[in-house]
């Protein structure tokens, strides 16, 4: 008999948060199944969960490496569902401001300064904090994003990348995100996946929407956009154009694509038919710290899990958002949704867990290979401390994850195998250094040119 190869790491010791059946379709469901398995021990091979034995049995296993994680708590990685990495340069510049003058007073004219090794810079900052608060995959909408795509690679990330674009760029905008989406999905030993990116509804046309609805079915893509951010929104193209941001993507064809729309805010009621009736994968990630900021309401996610949709969980980026924070986008996202509906039955820590992990993942379209602790998936997990006195004791280890533990109690992060934070140290960003640069070229980012901006806010 061939002699058994090491295993590439061994994590022992465990408490482990379980899927009962990762597989199951069926939305309304997941939360139920969600458990902990204490004297886990998780064996990975190349890149991939071996197999979840117990600790005694792995210590036969030989390995390459071992983490020894008596005390802590495994979970599948956190995915953040839409942000703009590099706007962490922006962290704080912009606030207290309604919409239209976060935008076009603020924001997008600093944008019209943007440089690749700016976003470099950015993306590596923001990968950095990701790491940290154990988000192991994110998805990206922004511009040069062949320079985010660089920095998921040396980083070690998971990520989904969108070059994002205008119909005021005329269609070289399309073209160029399907060349980004073509040439870079797959890179990164398949680390990194990629969508068309269209910015809006309000800043991207009818025919350029059902332009990109054809690109996408014919190149096997999907769709990130944002839609129906706010109620605003909603009530301005029924106004201007008699119908839901919504009821635009359905006429469109975009909801006939692998579509994932940013916030929904403002779905209503009588889009839930064509959202229900969708024949892509139909996904809304939500970001409520946002939400809250700007005054808002917040994603409709009991209507919206009920007609069949994922809801995955997400910051946005750090110049509205101001953290890159998935962990706080879970306890809020259970909060704000107790507040929505009225009912503090609705949204438990188990529900926010399952959106966080199993539903997240889905809603990017990755729900075979990550989102759930189980043998065949890509090893991305987090490890995390609650030893500490704001999570002790425990009575309801899902409420003391979602409601007393906080970001900084993820002591190790590993993504595809790999430990991108070991014990609290990364090993894949040197932060001082991305900081030292940065600060030399942010008073570049911040000169405002009068009348310049890279769009228009105007829903
Ligand atoms: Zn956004």
């Amino acid at each position: 008999m061939p002699a058994v190869a090491p295993a590439d790491l061994i994590v022992t010791g465990c408490t482990a948060l379980r899927h009962t059946d990762p597989d199951e379709s069926d939305p309304g469901r997941g939360a139920d199944g969600i458990h902990f398995v204490p004297d886990t021990a998780v064996v990975v091979r190349e890149g991939v969960i071996a197999a979840l034995t117990d600790t005694a049995t792995a210590a036969a296993l030989p390995a390459a490496s071992r983490i020894d994680a008596r005390g802590l708590v495994a979970l599948p990685g956190l995915v953040n569902c839409h942000t703009h990495s590099p706007m962490v340069a922006l962290r704080g510049y912009a606030e207290d401001l309604p919409e239209q003058e976060w935008f076009n007073d603020r924001i997008w004219p600093v944008e019209s300064n943007l440089t690749p090794r700016l976003v470099a810079l950015g993306a590596r900052l923001a990968c950095a904090e990701m790491i940290r608060g154990g988000v192991t995959c994110f998805a990206d909408h922004y511009f040069a994003m062949e320079a985010v795509a660089g920095v998921v690679e040396e980083t070690g990330l998971r990520a989904d990348l969108g070059e994002a674009f205008f119909s005021s760029q005329g269609a070289e905008g399309r073209a160029r995100s399907l060349d980004f989406a073509r040439s870079h999905r797959g890179r990164a030993g398949g680390r990194i996946t990629t969508s068309l990116a269209p910015h809006a509804p309000y800043t991207v046309d009818d025919e350029d929407l059902a332009a990109t609805a054809a690109l996408a079915h014919a190149h096997g893509l999907p769709v990130h956009l944002h839609a129906a951010e706010n109620r605003a929104q909603t009530d301005t193209a029924l106004a201007r154009h008699g119908r839901t941001p919504v009821e635009t993507l359905r006429r469109t064809g975009i909801l006939d694509t692998d579509v994932l729309i940013a916030h929904g805010t403002g779905i209503l009621e009588r889009d839930l038919p064509a959202l229900r009736a969708a024949e892509g994968r139909t996904a809304v990630a939500t970001a409520p710290r946002g939400y809250l900021k700007f005054g808002w309401d917040t994603t409709p996610v009991r209507a919206l899990v009920g007609a069949g949709v994922h809801v995955g969980l997400a910051t946005d980026g750090a110049a509205s958002n101001n953290t890159l924070d998935v962990w706080e986008a879970m306890a809020l996202t259970a909060l704000t949704q107790k507040r929505h509906e009225a009912d503090p039955r609705w949204l438990t820590a188990r529900q926010a867990l399952w959106h966080a992990t199993l539903d997240s993942a889905r809603a990017l379209g990755l729900g075979d290979r990550i989102g759930s602790l189980a043998p065949g998936r890509r090893a991305d997990l987090v490890l995390v401390d609650l030893s500490g006195p704001r999570t002790q004791p425990v009575h309801d280890l899902a409420a003391t994850l979602v409601h007393s533990a906080r970001a900084d109690d993820v002591r190790t992060t590993i993504v595809d195998g790999r430990v991108l934070m070991h014990d609290g140290e990364l090993t894949t960003v040197d932060v001082p250094s991305v900081l030292g640069e940065l600060r030399t070229l942010l008073p570049d980012l911040l000169e405002r040119v009068p009348g310049r901006r890279i769009q228009e806010y105007d829903t």
